[in-house]
């Protein structure tokens, strides 16, 4: 078998099992939406009228003194709040929806291009002619997974706090950026690996395409109050075990000193005892623990060694601590 099919097996397996699943509900959820809602714009006085009468039924039972009156008499007696559903319908029209998405994507735009804006304007780029040991490894990791076109890459002051993330401007540019404080640790304890884990990560998040402008703009119902809970949060937890995944399998990094960065800070990181931390983490279940990770995008640190270190897809909501 040749090298670049046994990459794209890797690559496939990595990703975790439910991450595929929790994606297509939310994209399915956004685009049927959009077209119930573009329907019902189609048929506004139809949906107008229908609005009405569940509005005045409303009214009837919570309102005893309501019962002499007519339906118009009521819909005009209405206060601002109890008219919300019936504004929203009055000013829905085909137009304005069809334009949502496109709304939308100016959004994501600007957004993105603002933080892309910060990078370029507070930040130092990583080249062959600046940290070039470091974009080494990023270039050669970036080609391992398969990229067509090297991400950028860029240094961020992060006043102590230790992330990366990488993300891409629509349709043409991905970049990652690492803060300060995970590239000076690293380069000063020659810690290869977990510098490996680190960028690596976050090329996964390119290579899985998680940062393009479609990706989240079918998340839209994923991520709304209420569903993030139960669909978009989760989906991220996901997407974070996969690219640990090809982290690990870039790095080497077979005791997650990577993450232990993360959990015990840049500099106690080095020391940290790891079958201690196996068995008391690791090997351990926690109610609160669960608790803490169902309302993080994120999953919790533990997790993400425990995954790792037993070679499993991770938990999303509950993790039972067992030995694999
Ligand atoms: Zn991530």
């Amino acid at each position: 078998m040749c090298q670049h099919h046994d990459m794209h097996t890797v690559i496939k397996k990595s990703r975790h099992r439910l991450e595929l699943p929790l994606f297509f509900l939310t994209a399915f959820l956004t685009i049927a939406t959009f077209l119930v809602v573009l329907a019902l714009s189609f048929y506004k006085q139809e949906t107008l009228e229908f609005t009405q009468d569940i509005t005045v039924a409303q009214y009837r039972d919570a309102h005893k003194e309501a019962k002499g009156m007519t339906d118009t008499q009521i819909l005009d007696s209405l206060s601002e709040d109890e008219r919300e559903l019936i504004g929203y319908v009055e000013r829905i029209n085909p137009l304005l929806v069809l334009l949502a998405p496109v709304g939308f994507l100016l959004l994501i735009i600007y957004q993105i291009g603002k933080l892309y804006g910060g990078v370029r304007a507070d930040g130092v780029r990583v080249g062959p002619n600046q940290f070039g040991e470091v974009y080494k490894i990023w270039a050669e990791m970036a080609q391992k997974l398969g990229l067509k076109k090297t991400p950028e890459l860029y240094i961020q002051n992060g006043s102590g706090a230790l992330n990366a993330f990488a993300t891409c401007l629509p349709g043409y540019r991905s970049f990652g950026v690492v803060y300060s404080d995970i590239l000076e640790r690293a380069l000063a304890n020659n810690d290869e690996k977990s510098l490996r884990f680190i960028l690596g990560h976050e090329l996964g998040h390119v290579r899985y395409n998680h940062v393009t402008w479609w990706y989240n703009m079918l998340n839209i119902i994923g991520n709304m109050p209420g569903f993030n809970y139960i669909i978009g949060m989760p989906l991220s937890r996901s997407r974070e075990y996969g690219c640990d995944k090809l982290g690990a399998m870039l790095s080497e990094d077979t005791e997650q000193r990577g993450l232990l960065m993360l959990a015990a800070g840049k500099h106690l990181y080095r020391q940290v005892n790891a079958e201690a931390y196996y068995a008391e983490h690791v090997y351990n279940r926690s109610y609160w623990g669960a608790v803490s990770n169902f309302f993080n995008d994120h999953p919790s640190i533990n997790w993400r060694i425990s995954a790792l270190q037993q070679n499993k897809h991770g938990s999303l909501i509950w993790d039972n601590g067992k030995k694999k």
